[in-house]
């Protein structure tokens, strides 16, 4: 057996108690986690150095359900917990009715999502069947699904558990405690994607609170991407039917337009949308640069980062955190529908040689 003293593995305690004297007492308290949040930063060399800037990753995949949901959901099913609620209920573009699922399912609460139908990657529907959750597949667009789900809460006993609920912010303003405590300080900039403008907001919430408290001296300039297509807060106007591969932030009318613009004014930060093609090419450099797979939405804000170094609003050796949202292997088809995979080789050696060698996969046989 091993003595107490030997069982040195301790895991991060999750964002409620590990983030306790900065969170709201009526949720801190309350005993949930799936120990998520304590994400690592991973210091990105090689597509830093091709941007010129000092660059590390806020790989929010790492997350129990695969995106940084679940710092908020955590918060949000805790406070529905510690309020007597039975059920829970959301709109998604995938990664809430995951997140939700899975913390409903831990807390015991019923579960109930409204999903815009044919829009939602298959890894996040499979993650929310099989936490239990009751699908509600409806022909529509995000934005007129969270006006059901809104309209649902406020006629039935269910908590909205989208952005909307304050407590969802609270939880997702500690990854920007993470993120000052791993350089100990702010970064220059902070770039992530945005869709309904919720996480935006709440990592500026985040670095205020800190800086409130005296743990960083100043905040850092926080630039929103958006999914061309999908870029509202770009063009100043909503947009009835939006449309990007990035299903993630698929979104004309984000519900946290003015916090998400208040956030990006009062940092001194920006707004800028890129295209589906851009997107795809910045996932796979990461991917090839750094070992680090992120969804489309999360790459979105890769490719903005790239854009504004290239055109030196970025200057060089800035420190800049780049937020990935959501794992990679949400969306595999986003993967699949675009590659071609090698025709299929009979399990012989010198077909296997030639099929690698083609690729150039195999540096030097020596054969
Ligand atoms: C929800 C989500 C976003 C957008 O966040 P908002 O708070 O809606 O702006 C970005 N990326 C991923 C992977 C998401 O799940």
């Amino acid at each position: 057996m091993l003595s107490a003293h030997e069982r040195v593995y301790r895991p991060w305690p999750g964002v409620l108690a590990g983030h306790r004297a900065y969170l709201l007492p009526e949720i801190s308290g309350v005993g949930l986690t799936l120990h998520e949040g304590g994400t690592p930063l991973v210091a990105a060399p090689r597509l830093g150095s091709r941007l010129g800037i000092d660059l590390h990753l806020k790989v929010e995949g790492q997350n129990p359900t695969g995106s940084f949901k679940d710092r908020g959901m955590v918060a949000a099913v805790a406070g529905a917990m510690a309020g007597g609620a039975r059920t829970v209920v959301c709109a998604s573009t995938g990664n809430t009715a995951a997140s939700a699922a899975a913390y409903s399912a831990r807390a015991g609460l019923k579960c109930l999502v409204i999903l815009p139908a044919g829009a939602v990657s298959a890894g996040k529907v499979a993650q929310a069947l099989v936490y239990g959750a009751r699908l509600v597949p409806v022909r529509c667009g995000f934005d007129r699904a969270l006006e059901l789900a809104r309209e649902l809460a406020a006629r039935t006993p269910a908590v909205l558990v989208n952005s909307l609920n304050p407590l969802r912010l609270e939880g997702q303003k500690t990854a920007a405690f993470e993120v000052a405590s791993a350089l100990g300080g702010a970064p220059d900039f902070l770039v992530l994607p945005v869709g309904n403008g919720g996480n935006i907001r709440a990592y500026w919430l985040g670095f205020q609170q800190y800086r409130r408290a005296g743990l960083i001296d100043r905040c850092p300039r926080i630039i929103g991407v958006q999914a061309l297509g999908a870029d509202p807060l770009v063009r100043g106007e909503p947009i009835a039917e939006p449309r990007t591969r990035a299903t993630a932030i698929c979104i004309g009318r984000p519900a946290g337009w003015n916090g998400a613009m208040d956030a990006i004014r009062e940092s001194g930060g920006t707004v800028l949308a890129v295209d589906d093609s851009q997107i795809f090419a910045a996932r796979d450099l990461l991917a090839a640069d750094e070992g680090v797979f992120a969804e489309p939405a999360s790459a979105a804000a890769a490719a903005g980062l790239a854009c504004l170094a290239e055109r030196g609003a970025v200057p060089c050796g800035s420190t800049v955190v780049l937020v990935l949202t959501g794992h990679g292997l949400k969306d595999p088809d986003a993967v699949l529908e675009r590659a071609c995979l090698p025709p299929v080789v009979e399990p012989e050696f010198p077909a296997i040689l030639a099929a690698a060698g083609d690729g150039g996969a195999v540096d030097d046989p020596g054969i």
